[in-house]
């Protein structure tokens, strides 16, 4: 069967608004951010991905790109929010929000945002679908599809309940591909078995697989010390078949310039840079973490009602890789509605109900630190 979209004249490398490069003050640093546009849009690449929620980023696409920049010389992808849709009438009010930010009159590509099976649900309860299948036959969307998080069987489900779907967003890389409990290649796989091509998002885990100063950097560099760490995990993805294109979200010129050169000369590994990546991810999984099992008995006896299961995920990311970089999202989910890590009085309540004797209060302290 052929592939219903492939995007014919995408490169592999997709440039992800998400993480924009900020001046000192906190604003997006605008010039920079027109240079390396046009830098990605002279090197061949065309895809550019926002999203509603990724605050100010449909704008500073619009100045960046849309208004510098012939309209059929790049495609845009951007998302309608499924967390905080919860009536039908806010879809066509987001969408044209979208559209006016962005300063255009349809997008190329339109995804339903960071789909689930609870999601599913909740989208085919507001007609989310419907909806952007009706954009679609009014040309103001070109390719329909859909981001997404979860197990396979989630994402066959919602193959299997809407064939409408021209392309999906996955969350795929080196470390997470063969992972034992959540292998990425199972979604993968799903979206392979019902045809339908993929856009892979955080191919460097959001920079945890790009720090120069990674446990797994004396491996990599060993094998070839002129190539980058990120390059590593964007060649993984840009080499993955059935590809639209790979998201990278850059802040630099240079991690521009190297995700270019990367994404160029991609070949499929070979068998000894294969052995690399499988020590890498062996490096990465030896590390020790807090033995966190999510059971949450330690939650109700908290008197500062601290998400301490949420932020334990946070902590051991940062034991593993590092860095904070990529951990400030989940970070403030946890702590959107609940306390703070600074917020622990040291009652130590919580630790006489965890099962694995874990010093949450010496890990409350430590996150403190952090953010
Ligand atoms: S020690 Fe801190 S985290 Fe644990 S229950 Fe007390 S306040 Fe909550
Ligand atoms: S009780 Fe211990 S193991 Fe269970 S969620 Fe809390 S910290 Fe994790």
């Amino acid at each position: 069967m052929a592939e219903k979209y492939l995007g014919e004249s995408v490169k592999k490398l997709g440039f992800g608004f998400m993480r924009l490069p900020r001046l000192e003050n906190g604003e997006f640093d605008l010039e920079l951010i027109n240079r390396m546009v046009d830098r990605f849009l002279e090197s061949g690449g065309t895809y550019f991905d926002t999203a509603y929620v990724y605050m100010g980023s449909e704008e500073a696409m619009r100045k960046t790109l849309v208004e510098r920049h012939p309209r059929d010389s790049f495609t845009v992808a951007s998302k309608m929010p499924m967390v905080d849709t919860n009536d039908p009438a806010e879809l066509p009010v987001k969408f044209e929000e979208s559209l006016r930010r962005l300063g255009i009159d349809y997008f190329d590509f339109y995804l339903l945002h960071a789909l689930n099976g609870e999601l599913l649900e909740k989208s085919e309860k507001l007609g989310a679908w419907d909806f952007i299948k009706a954009e679609k036959e009014k040309g103001r969307i070109r390719h329909i599809g859909f981001s997404f998080h979860g197990p396979a069987e989630e994402l066959e489900a919602i193959l299997s309940r809407h064939p409408e779907t021209e392309f999906v967003q996955l969350q795929i890389n080196y470390l997470d591909w063969d992972d034992p409990k959540a292998p990425a290649k199972d979604c993968w796989a799903t979206a392979r078995k019902y045809n339908v091509p993929i856009v892979i998002m955080e191919p460097v885990k959001g920079g945890m697989l790009a720090a120069d100063e990674s446990p797994v950097t004396p491996v990599l560099k060993a094998c070839a010390p002129d190539k980058s760490i990120a390059s590593w995990a964007i060649r993984f993805a840009a080499t993955r078949e059935g590809l639209i294109t790979a998201l990278s979200g850059m802040n630099t010129m240079e991690q521009l310039e190297d995700n270019i050169k990367t994404v160029e000369a991609a070949a499929p590994f070979n068998e000894a840079e294969q052995a690399v990546l499988t020590k890498a991810v062996e490096v990465f999984r030896s590390i020790p973490r807090v033995p966190c099992t999510g059971c949450a008995y330690c939650v109700e006896n908290c008197p500062m009602e601290i998400k301490i299961p949420m932020l334990m995920n946070v902590y051991n990311d940062y034991l593993v890789y590092k860095t904070v970089t990529n951990s400030m999202f989940p970070y403030m989910h946890a702590t959107r509605e609940g306390g703070k890590p600074h917020d622990c009085v040291k009652c130590l309540s919580c630790e006489e109900h965890c099962p694995q004797k874990i010093k949450i209060s010496d890990v409350m302290g430590e996150l403190a630190k952090l953010f």
